[in-house]
C-alpha cells in the first residue's frame, strides 16, 4: 500500500502523491530505528530548521530520514554531538541517495 510519507495516511495502490500534501506516496511504512536499522549521518546542520528542510526533502523522496535530536528523544542510547550540529541519518542502503539529493540543497 502506497502511503504518504509526511502525514503516514496510506491509499489505495494506484495513488501517486497525496491529495493532502501533494508528497510522492512511498511503498512501505517502516520507520527507522536506531536498534534494528544501520543508520548512517548523511548531513550535519548547524540549525534545526535546516535539518528538517533536509529532512523533509528526502522524505519527499521516499527516504525515511531521522534527525539526532529525535533518536535521542525515543531512544535510551546516549548520543554524543560531535560538532555541535543537527545531523540527519538515514538507513545505509539509502545513504548514496540521499547524499546525492541533499547536494541539491
Ligand atoms: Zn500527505
Amino acid at each position: 500500500m502506497p502511503y504518504c510519507p509526511k502525514c503516514k495516511y496510506e491509499y489505495r495502490s494506484g495513488i501517486k502523491t497525496c491529495p493532502d500534501c501533494d508528497a510522492q506516496l512511498v511503498d512501505e511504512l517502516s520507520k527507522p530505528s536506531s536498534r534494528d536499522t544501520e543508520l548512517v549521518v548523511v548531513g550535519a546542520y548547524p540549525f534545526e530548521s535546516i535539518a528538517q528542510q533536509a529532512k523533509l526533502l528526502l522524505e519527499s523522496n521516499g527516504i525515511e530520514t531521522v534527525l539526532l535530536n529525535e533518536i535521542m528523544s525515543q531512544t535510551d542510547i546516549v548520543l554524543v554531538f560531535a560538532d555541535g550540529g543537527v545531523k540527519a541519518l538515514v538507513r545505509k542502503e539509502d545513504a548514496e541517495r540521499a547524499k546525492e539529493i541533499l547536494a541539491e540543497l
